[in-house]
């Protein structure tokens, strides 16, 4: 009898330790998506292939893909790009937050906002840039940079980063954006990195429009801007942080293969960042994608180093090829296989738990 007590009670054990293990939720508290604008496998294959630190995108359990065309155009442009990862909806080329048909539709940040959560925006271009513009603005075209500036008096972007500061202030048409958004509770800051945050909600520019270039010296500004971020959000439930290395893209528009490395390292270094914080944490979720690839890079034989390739550029422009996705941490599983863009929103929305 004793003996069978025992083993029942094993095995109840076992059963137990089984369900806890089994009904630990699987949600995070926060989302970093990091986009590399521009950002392919070539990209990153190349940019990789003779650095000696550590490669981030080889620290992720789970890889997909997304397809990347736009409502009008097989190949996309980071405006539609990045509104699918927004609001879950394929956009005409050009266009930040709005559906096919130029309507304002509901994104990730306002889903948050409404569920008490936290949202920030990290970019190494204008804040008001096409990509960090689609996560709180709604505008039919991207270069209504100035327009895309006010929607941050809505609140529903807690934290900017990035270059942009000829949008907010001094701006051409008179109207006192920074005045009115001190008024709504933000700090601004518009000077060297590192300032001392005061306030939940802050706009930080740190160059009139673009941020300088790595081979300019923009030093370890977005590695710096992701941890303030963080720590800011801290790890209040439901909020996303988008980081984005936007000039991934515009070494690829230059067909600079040099420029797209530089970029790319840097990212490198802050996705390392961001990985290391999500390891310490357990309960962040970091993706890291591309809204599409930029140059149609190639790497070729090379005739004269058998060990290295040749850099082909095939365009000027973007390519319509799939982009990789890397994901981490809880809900990860979410992005393998093959998907639309626009399902980035779903999933998020998803493991956020967001209504
Ligand atoms: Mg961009
Ligand atoms: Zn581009």
């Amino acid at each position: 009898m004793r003996n069978n007590n025992l083993v029942v009670s094993i095995v109840c054990f076992c059963f137990l330790v089984t369900a806890t293990i089994q009904a630990k939720p699987k949600h995070p508290k926060r989302v970093v998506l990091m986009i590399g604008d521009g950002m392919g496998l070539t990209q990153i294959s190349g940019a990789l292939s003779n650095f000696n630190g550590q490669n981030a995108f080889a620290r992720f359990p789970v890889i997909g893909f997304s397809q990347t065309a736009s409502a009008d155009n097989y190949v996309t442009d980071s405006g539609a790009g990045a509104t699918a990862f927004a609001i879950g909806k394929k956009a005409k080329n050009g266009a930040i937050g709005v559906d096919e048909f130029d309507q304002a539709q509901i994104g990730l940040f306002e889903l948050i906002k409404k569920a008490k959560g936290k949202t920030a925006v990290v970019a190494t271009s204008s804040i008001t840039h096409a990509t960090p513009a689609s996560f709180y603005a709604h505008v039919a075209s991207r270069n209504s940079e100035y327009d895309i500036a006010k929607y941050l008096i809505h609140g529903n972007c807690d934290i900017a980063i990035g270059g942009g500061s000829k949008f907010i202030y001094n701006r051409p048409d008179g109207f006192a954006l920074d005045s009115v958004l001190i008024s709504k509770g933000f700090q601004l800051i518009a000077d060297t990195f590192m300032h001392e945050v005061r306030s939940n909600q802050f706009i930080y520019t740190l160059a009139p429009d673009g941020l300088k270039t790595m081979k300019a010296g923009r030093g370890n500004f977005l590695t710096q801007a992701a941890a303030l971020a963080m720590k800011q959000i801290g790890n209040s439930a439901t909020s996303l942080i988008m980081i984005e290395g936007s000039q991934i893209d515009w070494g690829g528009h230059a067909n600079d293969f040099d420029y797209m490395q530089a970029e790319l390292l840097d990212f490198n270094a802050a996705i390392n960042f961001v990985l290391d914080e999500a390891m310490k944490d357990k309960e962040t979720l970091v993706i890291v994608t591309a809204d599409h690839e930029t140059g149609g890079l190639s790497l070729l034989k090379s005739s004269n180093h058998p060990q290295k390739f040749e850099v082909n550029y095939a365009s000027k422009g973007h390519s319509g090829v799939m982009v990789p996705v890397f994901a981490y941490g809880p809900g990860a599983e979410h992005f393998s296989g093959i998907y639309e863009n626009t399902n980035i929103f779903h999933k998020i929305k998803t493991c956020l738990r967001l209504k």
